[in-house]
C-alpha cells in the first residue's frame, strides 16, 4: 500500500526526496504495486525528442492492481456506488467482486468480437456503471479506450473516432440528464455513418428509447453479456503501452489526442489520489465530474479503485430535481470527500442558501475543486456553507496532459489560502519563466508555468502526431514542459494559477491574469460570474473588456452596476485593472466541461464576429449570438 503523507514535515521530507532522488522516490512507490515483471530502468527521458519512458520493460496490468491485488481483503466492499438521475430510482452498488466479474465478462465479449491489444475503442456513454466496466475491460485486454463526453455533437464524435481509427464504439440507447432524455444512439449512428473503421457498436439498454438498430453493426450489451465467460486472465502490458487516449476539452484549439500509458499513469494517479484527498478505509468518495473528462478517468475510476476505495458515480446533473442534489447525495451516502469544479460551485451558490440549509453535511471531511481558477468568493462559500469551516479545500491544479493532480494542497496538511493551488506535489518540479524562457527564481514572482522534470503520469505523445506534441509542449522553452498557464508565486512559495497565458492582458505594460480581474469583479454582490479579455486600445495597448452575468439589477440599473463594478475592481486591484468596457450578459460561452471559452470573447471584444475557429466543444452556440448582439449595442 502507498504510504500517506501525514504531517507538513512529512510532506517537506517527501518532496525533497522526490527532487533530489526522483528515481528512487518513484521506484519505492511503484514497488507497492503488482508487477508481472519488474522494470529494468526507472526513467529514460529527454525533453528534446521528446522521449519519456517510465519503468522500462516493466510488465503489468492496471486491472490486476485494481482487482487481484485487493480482492482478498476487499471483495465484498463496495467499489462503485452508482446514484441514478432520479433520486427515487434504485441505486446500484457494485462490490469489488461484482465489478471484477463484470469486467472479466466484458473482456471476453470484446475478445469474441475481434478486439485485440492495441485496438482503439471509442465510448459515447452516459454516467452508468457499464461505462466503468467497459473501460476497465479495455484496460484488461490491452485495448485503448478513447472516451468522448456524451454531450459532443455527432461531428465532434466522428472527428475523434476517425483520428483514433477506432474499431468499435460503446454507447447506450439513451441517457438521462435531469428532466431530459438525450438521444445518444442517434448521435452515434450519425457519427458512425462517416467512420469506415468502426465494425461494431455495442449498445447498453438504459432508457428503452426507440432507436434504429442495424443488425450488421449493432449489438446489445445485455445479449453479449448473457453468454459471456467469467474467467479471464489479464493481458500482459508493458509499462509504456498506451492505456488510453483522451482528447482535451478544446478551450483553446483543435482537440489533441493525449496519450497516457499503463505503468506511470497507474503509479501517479494512485499516489496523488491517496495523498491529496487523504483517503482512508471506509470513506465514501464522490467526484462529480463526468468520466468523459480526465478528472473522471483519474479520480472517479483509476485513482480510487487502485487504492481499493469506494467511489461514487452520479448519472444526473447538480440542479435536478433541484439545486440541492449534490448535498442530498452527500447526506444519503455519508460522503467523506467531495470533488467538483468552480463552475458548479458558482452556479449552486447563485441559486441561494435554501438548497444547502438543513442538509446534513457532517460526513464531509475534504472538499476539492478542479478545472479553472476558483475565485475567492466561491472558495469562501464552499468553505463556509458546504465545509462548515472545518473541511480543508484542495484546489487542485492539473491538466489532461499531467494525468493527475500536480499542484495542490494535501488535505489537512498543507495550509490553504483561497484561490491558491499552494504547493507542488512530490515529484513535480515547477519552474516559472519569463517570455524568453529565463527562469524567474525569486520566491515572489509572476510568469509562465513550466515543469522541468518528468513525472510518471505525464502524457507521452499526441496520438498520431508526435511533432505536434513536441511543438505544443516542448518548443516554447527549451528543455521544459510548458503548461500554457500563467502563475504567480507568493512569499510563502505558494502558487496561484492566473489563467492561460494566451489570455493574459497587458494594460500599459502591466500584465494581468484573467483570473485576478474576474476574482475582483465577482466580489460584487450582484455578480454571479464574469469573464474578462483584452481588446486593442489606442493608448494602453490593451484595454479590459468584461462580460458579466448578474443575478438581478440594483436600483441603479445597468449603468449603476457597471460603475459599482469599476469602483470595486479599482479598490481591490487598483485603477490599472478597471474594466474599460462592461457588457452584461445572460450567460457566458462555455465548453462542455464548463470552462469559459475566452478566445471567443476576445474576438467579440475585438469587434471580429466571425472567425471563431473550432467551436465544436462549445456547450451552447446561441449564447454567442446573444453576446454579439449585446456587443453591437454596447460599442
Ligand atoms: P485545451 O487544452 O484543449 O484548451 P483545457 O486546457 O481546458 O482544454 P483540461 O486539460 O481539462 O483542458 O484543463 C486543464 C486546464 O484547466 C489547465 O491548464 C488550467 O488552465 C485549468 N485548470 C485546471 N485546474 C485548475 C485549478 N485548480 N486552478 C486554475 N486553473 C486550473
Ligand atoms: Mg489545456
Amino acid at each position: 500500500m502507498i504510504d500517506k503523507i501525514s504531517t507538513l514535515g512529512g510532506y517537506i521530507h517527501e518532496y525533497q526526496k522526490s527532487v533530489t532522488k526522483p528515481e528512487e522516490f518513484w521506484s519505492r512507490i511503484a514497488e507497492s504495486f503488482f508487477w508481472k515483471k519488474k522494470w529494468d530502468k526507472i526513467l529514460d527521458w529527454n525533453f528534446s525528442e521528446p522521449k519519456i519512458n517510465w519503468f522500462t520493460n516493466g510488465k503489468m496490468n492496471i486491472t490486476e492492481n485494481i482487482f487481484e491485488r485487493h480482492l482478498f481483503i476487499r471483495g465484498n466492499q463496495p467499489a462503485i456506488i452508482w446514484e441514478p438521475n432520479e433520486p427515487n430510482d434504485e441505486n446500484r452498488v457494485l462490490t469489488y467482486n461484482e465489478l471484477f466479474t463484470e469486467v472479466k465478462k466484458f473482456s471476453n465479449v470484446l475478445l469474441q468480437h475481434g478486439i485485440k491489444k492495441g485496438d482503439r475503442i471509442a465510448f459515447y456513454m452516459p454516467m452508468i456503471p457499464e461505462l466503468a466496466i467497459a473501460m476497465l475491460a479495455c484496460a484488461r485486454i490491452g485495448a485503448i479506450h478513447s472516451i468522448v463526453f456524451a454531450g459532443f455533437s455527432a461531428n465532434s464524435l466522428a472527428d475523434r473516432i476517425i483520428d483514433a481509427e477506432a474499431k468499435m464504439v460503446i454507447t447506450s440507447d439513451g441517457g438521462y440528464r435531469g428532466s431530459k432524455i438525450i438521444p445518444i444512439k442517434e448521435i452515434v449512428d450519425e457519427a458512425v455513418s462517416t467512420c469506415p473503421t468502426v465494425e461494431k457498436v455495442i449498445v447498453v439498454q438504459r432508457t428503452n428509447s426507440e432507436i434504429a438498430f442495424d443488425d450488421k453493426i449493432d449489438l446489445w450489451w445485455h445479449e453479449c453479456m448473457a453468454g459471456a465467460e467469467e474467467y479471464h486472465e489479464a493481458e500482459t502490458m508493458d509499462a509504456e503501452d498506451t492505456l488510453f487516449i483522451l482528447y482535451t476539452s478544446g478551450s483553446t484549439d483543435k482537440p489533441k489526442g493525449i496519450v497516457h500509458t499503463c505503468g506511470g499513469y497507474m503509479v501517479y494517479t494512485a499516489y496523488t489520489f491517496k495523498n491529496v484527498f487523504q483517503y482512508s478505509d471506509g470513506d465514501i468518495y464522490f467526484c462529480s465530474a463526468d468520466i468523459g473528462w480526465i478528472t473522471g478517468h483519474s479520480y472517479i475510476v483509476y485513482g480510487p479503485l487502485l487504492n481499493g476505495a469506494t467511489t461514487m458515480m452520479f448519472e444526473g446533473i447538480p440542479t435536478y430535481p433541484d439545486a440541492g442534489r449534490y448535498w442530498d447525495i452527500v447526506s444519503k451516502y455519508n460522503v467523506s470527500q467531495f470533488y467538483t469544479a468552480p463552475t458548479a460551485i458558482r452556479s449552486l451558490m447563485s441559486k441561494g442558501q435554501e438548497y444547502v440549509e438543513n442538509k446534513d453535511l457532517s460526513s464531509l471531511k475534504v472538499l476539492g475543486t478542479v478545472g479553472e481558477p476558483i475565485n475567492e468568493e466561491a472558495w469562501h462559500w464552499y468553505h463556509d456553507h458546504i465545509g462548515k469551516n472545518r473541511c480543508p479545500i484542495v484546489d487542485t491544479w492539473w491538466q489532461t496532459e499531467t494525468g493527475g493532480i500536480a499542484i495542490s494542497p494535501i488535505a489537512g496538511i498543507i495550509p490553504t489560502k483561497p484561490s491558491f493551488a499552494t504547493l507542488p506535489l512530490p515529484g513535480i518540479q515547477p519552474i516559472i519563466v519569463d517570455a524568453e524562457g529565463k527562469e524567474l527564481s525569486e520566491k515572489s514572482v509572476e510568469g509562465n508555468l513550466c515543469i522541468k522534470y518528468p513525472w510518471p503520469g505525464m502524457l507521452r505523445t499526441i496520438w498520431g502526431d508526435h511533432e505536434r506534441f513536441k511543438k505544443t509542449y516542448f518548443s516554447t522553452y527549451e528543455n521544459l514542459y510548458f503548461t500554457g498557464d500563467g502563475v504567480k508565486r507568493d512569499e510563502d512559495g505558494y502558487y496561484r494559477i492566473l489563467g492561460r497565458v494566451d489570455d493574459v492582458i497587458n494594460v500599459s505594460g502591466h500584465r494581468m491574469g484573467t483570473a485576478e480581474v474576474e476574482n475582483a469583479i465577482n466580489e460584487h454582490p450582484l455578480v454571479n460570474e464574469s469573464a474578462v479579455v483584452g481588446f486593442p486600445h489606442d493608448i494602453k495597448g490593451q484595454g479590459i473588456y468584461a462580460f458579466v452575468v448578474c443575478g438581478e439589477l440594483s436600483t441603479g440599473g445597468v449603468e449603476g452596476i457597471k460603475t459599482s463594478i469599476q469602483k470595486g475592481v479599482t479598490k481591490i486591484i487598483g485603477p490599472i485593472a478597471k474594466p474599460d468596457r462592461i457588457q452584461l450578459v445572460r450567460s457566458l460561452p462555455k465548453t462542455r466541461s464548463g470552462k469559459i471559452m475566452r478566445r471567443i470573447l476576445r474576438k467579440i471584444a475585438e469587434g471580429d464576429y466571425s472567425n471563431f475557429g473550432d467551436i465544436s466543444t462549445l456547450l451552447d452556440t446561441s449564447v454567442v449570438d446573444e453576446i454579439i448582439k449585446g456587443a453591437l449595442e454596447n460599442v
